[in-house]
């Protein structure tokens, strides 16, 4: 049975744990309760501020002020060269070659990207396959892009539907449905997390089933970066696309990462949409009217970097890498393995049912909850009478994220225990 007194909860705080690094981060007040700060459950959705951002940004706004144009080669990190920064601790994260990630935009615009290259449509094979419950903007890509390329959205776009009074998709599902329509299906472009069940697809199992039937396969990992460990190349994933301002805590509307497996990347056949930092660096200036495609990911990036977007990136990845996956997903299958059992012991009593599956596979930091109230008051009273923050997805779903680098089990017993005395009136301990 699970010790559900607040006193269990701080004494699994009392064990060192190096995967936390909450004094590394600044956390919000609390809008209401006992407690002086916010327990903050909802880095699935944004994530908090590193310490050492601040500084960071500012030391890249006074390489600006000090340096003018000069800064791109002088800088104390010249910007010309600023985005390799990124590149080893992203490819760490997602489990890639270097030269297989690149720093850019934002994610629905490298979706666009990337299927402008790797869906190609033909007249029998135009499909693009994706979750039915996909994250809007994934479905709002998806659908203009086949649009774009002459393609009727309403038979070209095919949805994976859980099963009648299911929640998740199952494997064995999805990989049946590609079989059917194998002749149909140009890609597949799924979330590696569902942004609203919390699910974690079987990546490689999916992705071989894709290439089985002549498709290619990429994934969005916005809910699945710095949340779940990743081996994209050893998965063989076509391309993949993330946001950096979720798990990645870089900021709201931080600079996105995208991924293109080293096998595509010497393809001289492979469409793309090109710019000026496409081109390899050495002939960037000569402005030859032809470019020379760089062999690594940056040959889809476009345009020079935006530094000052870049700077909190580049902080918070460095930090992730000093954590590094192993240590924070052990971290954080034992903090949503105690949030879980602790909504478990008033799932009864608050008629709340947990969504995400339970398998340690299936799932990352976030437990989706359906609730048997509307969620989003539900949302604001925990909020304002428990200083507990999550999110909800309208009518009955809540999201918490215990964030491994900053949550603690206190914040998970505070969610619980808040939870409790909104759906049953007393407290869990
Ligand atoms: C957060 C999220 C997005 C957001 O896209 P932006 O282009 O960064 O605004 C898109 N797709 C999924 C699945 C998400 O979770």
């Amino acid at each position: 049975m699970t010790d559900t007194r607040e006193d269990a909860a701080l004494a699994l705080d009392a064990e060192p744990d190096a995967a936390l690094r909450r004094d590394d981060f600044l956390l919000p007040p609390a809008s209401g309760g006992d407690f002086p700060l916010a327990a903050y459950l909802a880095g699935n959705s944004l994530g908090l501020q590193p310490r050492a951002t601040r500084d960071e940004v500012l030391a890249d706004l006074a390489a600006w002020e000090h340096y003018g144009v000069q800064g791109h080669l002088r800088a104390h990190r010249p910007w010309l060269e600023y985005h390799e920064h990124l590149r080893e601790p992203a490819a760490r994260l997602v489990g890639a070659l270097p030269r297989e990630v690149v720093a850019m935009n934002s994610l629905t615009v490298n979706l666009h990207l990337l299927l402008a290259s790797f869906y190609r449509p033909t007249a029998i094979r135009h499909r693009i396959v994706i979750e039915d419950r996909a994250f809007s903007s994934d479905s709002y890509a998806v659908r203009s892009h086949v649009a774009f390329r002459g393609y009727d959205p309403d038979t070209a776009v095919l949805r994976l539907k859980p099963r009648p009074g299911e929640d998740v998709l199952r494997t064995e599902d999805v990989v049946a449905t590609l079989h059917d329509h194998a002749h149909s299906i140009a890609t597949v472009m799924i979330g590696g997390v569902n942004y609203l069940s919390g699910e974690v697809m079987d990546m490689p199992t999916i992705t071989r089933a894709g290439h089985e039937i002549g498709a290619t396969v990429g994934w969005d990992l916005a809910h699945a970066a710095g949340n779940i460990p990743l081996h994209l190349h050893e998965w063989d994933v076509d391309f993949a696309a993330w946001c950096s301002y979720k798990y990645l805590n870089s900021g709201p509307g931080a600079v996105a990462g995208a991924f293109v497996h080293e096998r595509h990347l010497e393809d001289a056949q492979l469409p793309r949409l090109e710019g000026w930092w496409s081109t390899e660096p050495v002939g960037r200036f000569e402005m030859h009217p032809e470019s020379d495609p760089q062999a690594s990911a940056d040959a889809w990036s476009m345009s020079n970097p935006p530094i000052l977007a870049m700077s909190p990136v580049r902080t918070s990845l460095r930090l992730l890498d000093e954590v590094g996956m192993p240590a924070l997903r052990a971290r954080s299958l034992r903090l949503t393995g105690y949030l879980r059992s602790l909504l478990e012991t008033i799932a009864d009593s608050a008629r709340l049912t947990i969504v995400t599956p339970g398998e340690d596979e299936r799932h990352g930091a976030q437990l989706s909850v359906r609730v048997p109230v509307d969620a989003d008051e539900l949302i604001t009273t925990l909020d304002e009478n428990w200083g507990v923050v999550a999110d909800d997805r309208r009518p009955d779903i809540i999201r918490l994220a215990p964030a491994p680098l900053y949550c603690t089990f206190h914040d998970c017993w505070r969610a619980a225990d808040a939870m409790s005395h909104e759906l049953t009136g007393k407290g869990i301990g």
